[in-house]
């Protein structure tokens, strides 16, 4: 029985606690039973919510039992990601600096989970801030992959990938600034979906890039996506960057997710592909392949300046993380040192021992782009190349209802293997930064696993706020390719 309610989706579970096959109480434990079994060694959460899970589980099932009317997401365990703000439990963002960090309110997205009636189970582990594709930028040791061990689980939203993928939970949610939900979802096999800059709050999400960063699902099936963002997504008016609902369309995103689409367009971009590893060209041809045959149009798209999104991308982000993170200074928030013996120190002691190398790294790059002298010759053309990057996406997109890319150009590699070569990984993120440059929704679908059994996922992008549509793209390639997110080889649950 318990095997039988962990290989369900969030959506099958909620149907089956709420008709009482299942109750929230046995598949909470199920998961805090996983979680006991691997958290130890996958590294996937920080902080675990046992007791009051387990309470909040039992006031479900009694809710039900009494008849009560109960949200979506009554009785389904759900992780966060450590930079989405509860005020049970600490917020850390991975950092030394928040390592007592209690937040005084809860994000808008942690809100709407609870009003859903969603068991929200932990809080996961993540790169430092959100900066770094592996977790391995966590200070508090690194995610592994369920997959294998020895290798990373992705990054930056790692935790909550090898969280649904080990079992630990049935969803989780991610933040993407440029592929921390896409990729990590890639690399352990599940859905992962970036919304439209500008679908789901922001509100109670610490700042990386704010221009970029959007709160996302990772999950085990792309209609547990849809279901997931119909429960965070909308207008907030506590996040100014929210969009109103007048332009966001209000629809349920589960409604039509299994209707056919007439005249489907998929776009390729021309050589875009050529850098990846042949598994992920593979399934590319494999994914075209399933949309030729249910007679879907295939287009090639030319988008030239595509060739400046890693350089562009590492200037903003790096800029409005400068700026954002001014704020740990050891007074405001966070980690102050003992060692400091006057109002200078408290600052750069503070900063100096509580924030990691990575996260330097980009302090010092984004204040310098910044910086007078430079700011035209980074900051400011970065912008203008922003720009010509999105036009020339919206572009594309007219001429197709969606993009077909890799998510990364290899599957999982080792734990250390990219570490010491930053470049390296950062154009690594060649395929994920342009939805985020773009504001445009994307998600990474799993098809399949590699030789080495590891699992390769593929992206599709739409036009802002073509949600609806892009998770009806998603299905159809999600049913084509005959693989749902299984249970990872070698754990058992
Ligand atoms: N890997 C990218 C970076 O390090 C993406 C991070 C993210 O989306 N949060 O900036």
């Amino acid at each position: 029985m318990l095997d039988a309610i962990l290989q369900m989706d969030c959506l099958a579970l909620a149907e089956a606690i709420r008709t009482r096959q299942v109750s929230s109480l046995e598949a909470t434990s199920a998961c805090l039973e996983a979680i006991d079994k691997y958290n130890q060694k996958i590294g996937a959460f920080l902080t675990v919510f046992q007791q009051q899970a387990l309470d909040q589980a039992r006031d479900v099932d009694r809710r039900i039992q009494a008849g009560d009317k109960v949200g979506p997401l009554a009785g389904v365990p759900i992780a966060v990601k450590d930079n989405i703000c509860t005020t049970f439990g600490p917020t850390t963002c991975g950092s030394k600096i928040l390592a007592n960090f209690r937040s005084p309110c809860n994000a808008t997205v942690v809100e709407r989970l609870m009003r859903a009636d969603a068991i929200i189970i932990g809080k996961t582990n993540m790169d430092e801030f959100a900066m770094g594709s592996t977790t391995e930028n966590s200070a508090f040791g690194p995610t592994h992959n369920p997959w294998d061990l020895g290798r990373v689980a992705g990054g930056s939203s790692g935790g909550s990938a090898a969280a649904v993928a080990a079992r630990m939970c049935f969803g989780a949610l991610g933040s993407d600034t440029g592929g921390s939900i896409r990729q990590p979802a890639a690399f352990c096999g599940v859905v992962g979906l970036k919304p439209t800059y500008g679908r789901v709050s922001r509100f109670g999400l610490v700042a990386y890039g704010s221009s970029l960063d959007q709160i996302g699902p990772l999950a085990r099936s792309v209609r547990d996506c849809a279901l997931l963002l119909n429960v965070i997504g909308g207008h907030d008016p506590k996040d100014s960057t929210s969009v109103p609902p007048e332009i966001v369309p209000d629809e349920d995103l589960l409604a039509r997710l299994d209707q056919p689409i007439d005249g489907l367009r998929i776009g390729l971009v021309k050589g875009a592909t050529e850098g990846a590893d042949l598994p992920i060209r593979q399934a590319i041809g494999r994914a075209v392949d399933t949309y030729r045959a249910m007679g879907a149009e295939v287009v090639e798209l030319e988008i030239p300046a595509l060739d400046y999104s890693v350089a562009t991308y590492y200037i903003i982000a790096t800029a409005e993380a400068s700026s954002n993170l001014a704020r740990y200074d050891g007074v405001h928030y966070g980690y102050r040192s003992p060692a400091a013996r006057d109002c200078m120190e408290v600052y750069t002691r503070s900063r100096a021992e509580g924030l990691g190398k990575e996260v330097k790294r980009r302090i010092m790059l984004g204040t310098y782009a910044l910086s007078s002298g430079y700011y035209d010759a980074y900051y400011l053309k970065a912008l203008k190349v922003r720009n010509l990057i999105r036009q020339q996406i919206f572009a594309a997109l007219g001429q197709c209802d969606s993009i077909l890319m890799p998510v990364a150009p290899t599957t999982a590699f080792s734990l250390g293997q990219m570490a010491a070569d930053p470049l390296k990984m950062y154009l690594a993120d060649v395929y994920t930064i342009p939805a985020n440059l773009a504001g445009i929704p994307a998600i990474s679908i799993p098809v399949g696993l590699d030789g080495a059994g590891l699992p390769v996922g593929v992206q599709l992008l739409g036009p802002a706020f073509s949600e609806g549509r892009l998770l009806r793209i998603a299905r159809i390639l999600e049913k084509g390719a005959h693989w749902t997110c299984q249970v990872p080889a070698g754990l058992t649950v």
